[in-house]
């Protein structure tokens, strides 16, 4: 450990325009400090009003991710775990509804003495409050903000990292600035402006970058760095050009090179910060030139923003980093497969059946299962992947044709897949969970124990482990009242929760057929992916050969 001092906060904030991939900077970042032996964790605060995005359209919001203690957070803290492998909690993600919320609950509980609640001090403090307890015990917190400086909703904020300078000083603080220099094709030119100007916005609230991150498409001269440098008032060094990459986990390799951890040792007058990151450019170097591929099919419904399935593909890309693989995956839109399109299932080595709400495109999942289960190709099932295998299963092999769901028919009368009303959740509470429960808040969210059935290929997949922990977020459970059937049928039940739910199944005569009620993506990460992903990829590599 190089230091035991008190934590440093490393703000990042975003200019020009969305999506420059602010969290995959924040996350390389941290990433660099970690793999340096120093202590460290990573904070996304989100500007908008929502609690937290768990009520969001994934179409519109991307991913809800959610961590082992049941949060339902922004996708960026997939990021943050997948790329420093470790978990984080409900405190690493905030929002603007959830400061409100604790303020007014404050005014109401009369804890400001009477006093006129206002954005300043009120809000900024609890917005500072809640930045340093997330601080505690590290040497480094990256702090990012979502969206773009200049953006109505994100001035407490600012304003409260602007305060944080102040009271703790240069030697505790550090703002990088995420812009982008666009090359404009008809003059044939990259061009700053941009950048400068929304370094004045930012000085303009009283915050001086000292590192600029700068995206750009195509390399960028010494001359042009020199001159953003010159324009932004930071050191020639402290520009940092993060030029596209192949891979996002190329992006800290990039960082290291262009030397932002000279340009932060410089700044918080540290000796030299020299990573260990040898074992991670291994696998980079696995995923940018891989020996083998495999194609997965994906068959899902959100395909109009592949962001909502973040973690899982992500997963994906883990999993071909540990077998020298590239996993392709052929997205194929539920809605779209039936009887006459089924054989755009018939060039993939896998296939795959994500988590998903309501009845639309159903039945072409459904049809998808089908397939992979009587032409033997390795299948994985998650979530709802799992619940439709098993109503696949009823209907077509056990006879039992109005197998449902009660999500997509309150009054069938076969409910496989059901509402346990009376669920008690992670914290030991009694959760009423009926049709008429509010939508936010009455999901089976976060880590939960299971017992792995001996010999199965699932205990065999985590490594003969016979209790795992993974994340849920589903509102419906498979109903036990089934198992019978579905074993005499030759389905088996391969892992179970407390008080019997059921977590995971398997087809006895297929080479793998595996579903699971959790999302075992949640918890892939690059050094150390999942091990059903794994083995689910592994199968597919092998049937390909
Ligand atoms: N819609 C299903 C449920 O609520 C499955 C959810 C999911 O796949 N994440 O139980």
């Amino acid at each position: 450990m190089q230091s035991k001092v008190e934590p440093k906060y490393i703000f990042v904030t975003g200019g020009v325009l969305s999506s420059l991939g602010k969290g995959i900077s924040s996350s390389s970042i941290a990433t660099l400090l970690q793999a340096s032996n120093f202590k460290v964790s990573i904070l996304k605060i989100d500007p908008y009003i929502n609690v937290d995005p768990g009520t969001m359209s994934p179409l519109e919001h991307g991913e809800v991710f959610v961590t082992a203690d049941g949060a339902e957070t922004d996708l960026d803290i997939g990021h943050y775990e997948r790329f420093l492998n470790t978990s984080l909690n409900r405190q690493n993600n905030f929002t603007t509804g959830q400061v409100y919320l604790s303020v007014i609950e404050n005014e109401r509980a009369g804890k400001y003495l009477g006093k006129t609640i206002q954005v300043v001090p009120h809000i900024v403090d609890e917005i500072k409050a809640r930045i340093k307890s997330v601080a505690k015990n590290y040497d480094f917190l990256v702090v990012e903000l979502g969206g773009t400086v200049g953006d109505i909703e994100g001035m407490p904020y600012l304003e409260a990292m602007r305060q944080m300078k102040h009271e703790l000083g240069n030697q505790r603080v550090i703002s990088i600035h995420v812009t982008l220099i666009p090359y404009i094709k008809a003059a044939g030119e990259q061009k700053t402006k941009p950048t400068q100007h929304s370094v004045q916005e930012l000085r303009r609230i009283g915050i001086t970058p000292q590192i600029i991150l700068a995206r750009s498409e195509k390399p960028v001269s010494k001359d042009m760095k020199r001159k953003i440098a010159l324009s932004c008032d930071v050191d020639d060094d402290s520009v940092i050009i993060a030029e596209d990459a192949p891979s996002i986990y190329a992006c800290p390799l990039n960082f290291l090179k262009e030397g932002i951890l000279s340009s932060i040792a410089k700044h918080f007058n540290l000796s030299p910060i020299i990573p260990n990151i040898e074992s991670w450019d291994l696998l980079v170097k696995k995923i940018i030139s891989p020996q083998h591929q495999i194609t997965i099919g994906f068959v899902g419904k959100y395909l109009g923003l592949k962001e909502s399935y973040k973690s899982l593909t992500e997963a994906l890309i883990h999993a071909g980093a540990h077998m020298d693989t590239k996993i392709h995956i052929k997205w194929i839109d539920s809605e779209e497969l039936n009887k006459e399109t089924i054989d755009l299932l018939n060039d993939v080595d896998g296939i795959l059946i994500p988590g998903g709400f309501g009845s639309r495109g159903i039945d072409g999942k459904i049809l998808a299962i089908s397939y992979a289960r009587e032409k033997q190709i390795p299948f994985l099932g998650i979530c709802l992947g799992m619940q439709l295998s098993i109503i696949e299963f009823l209907r077509n092999k056990a006879n039992i044709k109005e197998a449902n769901s009660i999500e997509f028919d309150k009054n069938t009368t076969q409910p496989a897949i059901y509402l346990i009303e009376d669920f008690i959740d992670r914290s030991g509470n009694a959760q009423i969970r009926t049709h008429h429960s509010p939508m936010g808040g009455t999901m089976r969210l976060g880590e939960y124990e299971c017992k792995l059935q001996k010999d199965s290929v699932i205990y065999q997949s985590y490594g003969n482990c016979q209790t795992i922990k993974e994340r849920h977020r589903h509102r419906y459970e498979a109903n036990p009242k089934y198992r019978n059937i579905l074993e005499e049928n030759g389905m088996s039940i391969c892992a179970e929760g407390k008080e019997g739910l059921i977590e995971a199944i398997e087809i006895k005569n297929h080479p793998f057929f595996v579903a699971v009620q959790f999302h075992p993506e949640f918890t892939s990460r690059l050094q150390n992916p999942n091990a059903i992903i794994l083995a689910f990829a592994k199968k597919a590599l092998e049937y390909k050969k």
